[in-house]
């Protein structure tokens, strides 16, 4: 038998769980724009860019137990302090870099 207020009912019901599955799926569409973003050669976040920045910080960790943290891995020269406080993982001078 047809009831317009169990309709009514099922109908709202089946409006409020589409509208959060849309809302779930724009942040889910969003979601994957920023990971494919981050995916781009050029993107800070790309995996590249963070393992050679680890890379580097491992290099001036290992400097600083051989005893040349603050030199020049290329020309030996001294690296400048303000390089170094506002780059601590600097491993090249300003002239190398
Ligand atoms: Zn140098």
């Amino acid at each position: 038998m047809w009831n317009p207020g169990l309709a009514g009912e099922l109908l709202q019901a089946r409006q409020l769980d589409l509208q959060s599955r849309i809302d779930e799926a724009d942040q889910r569409a969003l979601n994957a724009e920023r990971a494919k973003e981050a995916l781009a050669e050029d993107h800070p976040a790309h995996p590249h860019h963070l393992r050679s920045a680890l890379a580097q910080v491992e290099r001036a960790i290992a400097k600083l137990h051989e005893g040349s943290y603050g030199r020049c891995d290329d020309c030996g020269a001294a690296i400048a302090a303000d390089r170094l406080a506002a780059t601590p993982e600097a491993v090249r001078c300003g002239d190398c870099a």
